[in-house]
């Protein structure tokens, strides 16, 4: 990951799939940019001049359930964040997204899809080196019990905690080092998942239309409710750490670091890039 060329993908490649929050059908077609572009969506459904979407922080405007990003024209994307983990995993800088609707189709729930796609692509090594976030202080958010925290490494390492009270989250912590460790082999796979007896409150909310157990893990009381069994016993823990990295990844730069994180959540991963960003002497571009 580290001083290496910047990179994107040789061809186009399309899907189509639903929303999970809006259950809107999505056509998506990923696209090689140039170097030093950064990870771009493109409302195609809108009018040119007004449907750039950088995927970065700053245009974050929603953090419920889900990372929405929006640009000064109010387009937006929502559910970016097992996309932009896909984007991560395979080493990608530069990327254009085309989208036809308001959010990232969802697929399986994983990242899985997009990274099979990006494969299918290719990947292309472009002609500069990338430039990655070096964290030289130590940096800390928080919020009640929740922390995000991150000292100097010379690798992506991640110390992830959970704390659900359930029969089935046994596995509450995971390490992740980017050196020993493989986003496709141990991450990717990891599915999105609810509680039960939460699904009648999303639905009041407007959420989840088009959620099923096609996309998503449904956890009852002492059982899972999808045919598909686990595809790690600690499914749910290795989410949350795709969740964390894709949210991450809105740095608009690959980051080296070590970062220590329970009970993380899209809204205090975005609190945290804020935080750094606002703090300059704590980080460095090299
Ligand atoms: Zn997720």
């Amino acid at each position: 990951m580290i001083n290496l060329a910047q990179k994107t993908i040789n061809n186009s490649i399309s899907c189509n799939s639903i929303g999970l929050h809006t259950g809107c059908n999505v056509n998506m077609t990923l696209k090689p940019a140039e170097i030093d572009s950064g990870i771009i969506f493109k409302r195609i459904d809108l009018p040119d001049s007004q449907n750039i979407i950088k995927a970065e922080f700053k245009n974050v405007t929603t953090t419920n359930l889900g990372t929405t990003i929006a640009n000064e024209f109010g387009a937006s994307v929502s559910t970016v964040e097992h996309l932009m983990a896909a984007i991560w995993g395979c080493g990608i800088d530069n990327l254009i997204i085309e989208i036809d609707n308001i959010e990232v189709p969802i697929m399986d729930g994983s990242s899985e899809p997009f990274v099979f796609l990006i494969e299918c692509a290719g990947i292309h090594h472009q002609t500069v080196n990338r430039k990655i976030i070096e964290i030289l202080e130590n940096i800390r958010v928080e919020d009640n019990d929740k922390f995000i925290e991150a000292n100097p490494a010379n690798d992506f390492i991640l110390d992830i905690s959970v704390d659900f009270n359930h029969p089935l989250i046994t596995q509450k912590n995971l390490n992740y080092h980017s050196t020993s460790h493989s986003f496709k082999n141990d991450i990717c796979r990891a599915r999105t998942f609810c509680f039960k007896n939460e699904i009648e409150t999303m639905h009041k909310m407007g959420l989840a239309k088009g959620g099923s157990l096609d996309n998503a893990i449904v956890v009852d009381i002492d059982k899972i409710l999808n045919n598909e069994k686990l595809r790690y016993p600690d499914e749910f823990i290795r989410h949350k750490t795709l969740d964390f990295i894709g949210d991450l990844f809105l740095a608009g730069h690959f980051i080296v670091g070590h970062f220590r994180a329970n009970k993380v959540g899209h809204t205090l991963n975005n609190k945290f890039l804020h935080y750094l960003f606002n703090n300059p002497q704590k980080w460095r571009l090299v």
